[in-house]
């Protein structure tokens, strides 16, 4: 009799260790894990962290435009037939692919919708339909058919950093031909806001001019900024003194080119400068880190790992940086990256660019390495009057759920972690973590 208790606890102790072992293959029951974890991961109601809704003729969805005849990567074409399964499930579109007559249908059945749903009631029902609780929205500005309560405000803070005459940052290729003026226009919104004519002639004037759109921004319900500066310009920032700034802001303001150094160096600066005030304010700091739209995006220029100097400096501890896109195609190196308490990592658009099997490895290694730091997000976008930033929540939410339930049934099956536990971190990555970042103003 004691023979045999003192066995059963051998054997229950062995199988307790066998279950806390992790194995290099999943067993044989990752299916069955991946469908259960998958209807719970349906039922979580999302929050989108990085987004750019609206419609495909607002010209405010985005505070650039993309470049005319870019070549686009395979599944974000906008012939990708995952998009007419999209209408399918949101609109019940009844074709199976886009040609020009059955894509009428869907602008007619849009239409309809848009009459019967007014005013902020259409994009409401859009994030109902795809259990999205609120969304960020990365715009130029905000329109008032987007309800502020669920598409909270993200705006953009790269124009502070061109004051000067731009001919020969516009004239460096045909899509900074396109970006720059852009850039230029969005400036101009931002001293309009504020009631500022013309730019100050002292340099702290200008520096308080920066601080006062921000503030302003945060009471209109901006919740963070945001730089798409690798569009623009390399990502490495040198750290010059504010005199070395003024010197050139002084010499440039009313007139003259800046050389490229000169003008590098003064951005170094104002970016420098957005980031502490970031800190300040507590709008936290989001960077495209990622490669981008346009066939001159300079990927060696744009590499995520040169921001580890600002990111790791702790003169900016108390700013909350979140990497959108997390690096992408860097992702497995910009994961150390959120070893920095501030530091959190936006896996948008690479659910979109990469097709689940593949997608399901980057965030089976981010679950693996700092599971706690990582956010989910679609980087929705209008494509065109047809295919509208619906379809495109669509896809990049459906494409991230299956994703998660995949990456996490692996690491069931494999050992690694309980079936609660995984169920945890779907609710962090999927809500919890990003919400967490705004101190109560989103939900
Ligand atoms: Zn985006």
């Amino acid at each position: 009799m004691r023979e045999g208790i003192r066995f059963l606890v051998v054997i229950l102790l062995f199988t307790g260790l066998c279950a806390a072992q992790a194995r290099p293959f999943p067993s044989g029951d990752v299916q069955q894990i991946y469908q259960r974890l998958l209807s719970q991961i349906d039922k979580i109601q999302a929050f989108d962290h990085h987004a750019h809704p609206g419609y495909a003729d607002d010209p405010d969805v985005d505070a650039m435009a993309a470049p005319p005849n870019a070549s686009e990567a395979l599944r974000t074409r906008d012939d990708n037939p995952e998009l007419a399964a999209a209408a399918k499930a949101l609109f019940g579109y009844p074709y199976n692919d886009l040609s020009p007559e059955h894509a009428k249908w869907l602008l007619n059945k849009k239409a309809e919708l848009k009459k019967q749903l007014s005013g902020t009631a259409y994009f409401n029902s859009i994030l109902d339909k795809i259990n999205i609780e609120s969304s960020v929205a990365n715009r130029a500005m905000m329109p008032d058919y987007l309800d502020a309560k669920r598409f909270p405000w993200v705006f953009f803070a790269d124009s502070f950093m061109w004051p000067f005459n731009n001919e020969r940052e516009t004239g460096r290729n045909p899509d900074e031909g396109v970006f720059i003026p852009l850039q230029e226009k969005m400036l101009h919104r931002w001293m309009q806001q504020v009631n500022v004519t013309k730019l100050p002639a002292s340099f702290a004037d200008y520096l308080s001019f920066i601080s006062r759109v921000l503030e302003d921004n945060s009471r209109r319900g901006g919740i963070a900024m945001k730089f798409e500066v690798a569009y623009f310009r390399p990502m490495s920032f040198s750290d010059p003194t504010s005199s070395q700034a003024e010197d050139i802001y002084r010499r440039f303001i009313t007139g003259g080119i800046p050389t490229e150094k000169e003008y590098r160096t003064f951005q170094d600066y104002i970016f420098r400068y957005l980031v502490q005030e970031g800190g300040r304010l507590h709008l936290p700091v989001h960077i495209h880190t990622a490669i981008g739209i346009g066939d001159y995006f300079n990927l060696s220029q744009s590499n995520i790992m040169s921001l580890e100097s600002v990111l790791r400096d702790p003169r900016y501890a108390s700013t909350t940086f979140v990497m959108i896109h997390g690096g992408y195609p860097l992702e497995r190196e910009a994961i150390w990256l959120a070893a920095m308490k501030n530091v959190y990592l936006d896996s948008s658009f690479g659910e979109l660019a990469q097709y689940p099997s593949e997608f399901k490895h980057t965030l089976k290694m981010w679950l693996e390495t700092f599971p706690d730091k990582i956010t989910f997000g679609t980087d929705c976008f209008p494509y065109n009057q047809v295919l509208g930033a619906e379809e495109s929540y669509w896809l990049g939410a459906y494409s991230s759920r299956i994703a998660l339930a995949a990456a996490l049934a692996e690491m069931v099956s494999e050992g690694e972690i309980t079936e609660s536990r995984a169920l945890e971190l779907a609710h962090a990555y999927l809500h919890d973590t990003a919400v967490k970042l705004y101190n109560g103003r989103v939900h």
